[in-house]
């Protein structure tokens, strides 16, 4: 049986052929990788030039493998490709556009070989326009009061994990995959780095504003459950509050003025406004979760494999995943 990589890295890309020279002369010139590193690039649907970038790199360095997606299954889904195909004693993931360093990589690597199986970066300071950062920190803070499991605030998932780490994660049989929620969630001995993290190296970011968002939902919707207990919440007090304001009404009415008007109009307006958006919302969230388990239900994998190339050991797999 072939043996174990000490280290392999994971990284997944979506047209970043502006990127990947970059990325590869920076993973040239960093020192301290153990000299039988295997790097596993997966292409989330790739259209641009590449995949033909890593045929070419691949040749000159067999430890470089590539894993084809068959389309675009989105970040969360080619991480989670990438774990599976990663056979380190250490697996790393980090993104493509150099936003993570390989620096920090080297250096949770040994945080990681002196006893600890799984090591993030938390990101002290990030670059970027103001709104995404915001929007960021809104929802970590959000993420971290509703989670049920603990988190790793301002993390994302650039980590290294132990082989045990590893398997622990690829094991969990989701199909909605949060990452940096599951890698959390399964415990172990965990530690973080903090890290400055830049605005990526070329190139544009291949997060839209819905694509986040989405994330997002998929991050609250399959970590907590609190949501939903707000909804109830939220709902007995609108009750509770409804017939307070009827009594209150009744009581004034026969009190003080048994013929009043309808004085109250803008009051009726902002109340039906206020209650329907209530609805609206609880709904919203309802829809979630029930989007959530449609999504389970249905046990389709996460993502389909093309072809696994390994010039090391002469493999072309074309699989399923
Ligand atoms: N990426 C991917 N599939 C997607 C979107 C992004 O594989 O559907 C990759 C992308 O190529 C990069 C990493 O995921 O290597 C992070 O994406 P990006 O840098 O665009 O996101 P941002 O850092 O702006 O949040
Ligand atoms: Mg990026």
């Amino acid at each position: 049986m072939k043996k174990r990589p000490s280290l392999s890295i994971v990284i997944p890309f979506l047209n970043e052929e502006a990127v990947l020279p970059l990325l590869r002369e920076r993973l040239g010139n960093t020192a301290g990788f153990p000299e039988d590193w295997s790097l596993i690039l997966v292409s989330d649907g790739s259209t641009d030039g590449s995949v033909e970038y890593v045929e070419s790199w691949m040749r000159e360095q067999p430890r470089v493998k590539l894993l084809e997606l068959s389309r675009n299954f989105g970040h969360q889904a080619a991480v989670t490709a990438g774990l599976a195909f990663a056979d380190g004693e250490y697996v790393a993931v980090m993104d493509a556009d150099l936003q993570d360093s390989p620096d920090t990589l080297i250096e949770m690597y040994e945080i990681g070989k002196s006893g600890f199986d799984v090591v993030y970066a938390v990101r002290e300071a990030r670059e970027g326009s103001l709104f995404r950062r915001l929007c960021y920190s809104v929802f970590y803070r959000i993420y971290g009061r509703l989670a049920e499991t603990p988190v790793h605030l301002d993390s994302g998932d650039f980590c290294l994990m132990s082989r045990k780490a590893t398997d622990c994660l690829n094991s969990l049989p989701e199909t909605v995959r949060f990452v940096r929620g599951l890698r959390s969630w399964i415990g172990l001995k965990t530690t973080s780095v903090a890290v400055r993290r830049p605005d990526r190296a070329a190139g544009e970011s291949k997060y839209g504003f819905w694509k986040l968002m989405r994330l997002a939902a998929a991050g609250l919707t399959s970590f907590s459950t609190r949501p939903l207990r707000l909804a109830m919440a939220l709902g007995f007090g609108l009750c509770l509050s409804a017939i307070g304001l009827g009594l209150f009404y009744l009581i004034k009415a026969l009190i003080f003025d048994l013929h009043t008007a309808a004085p109250g109009f803008a009051t009726l307006v902002v109340l039906l406004l206020f209650l329907n958006g209530t609805v609206m919302l609880l709904l919203g969230i309802l829809g979630e979760y029930l989007a959530q388990i449609f999504l389970e239900v249905k046990r389709r994998p996460t993502y389909v494999v093309d072809r696994f190339v390994d010039l090391e050991t002469e493999s072309e797999d074309r699989s399923e995943g």
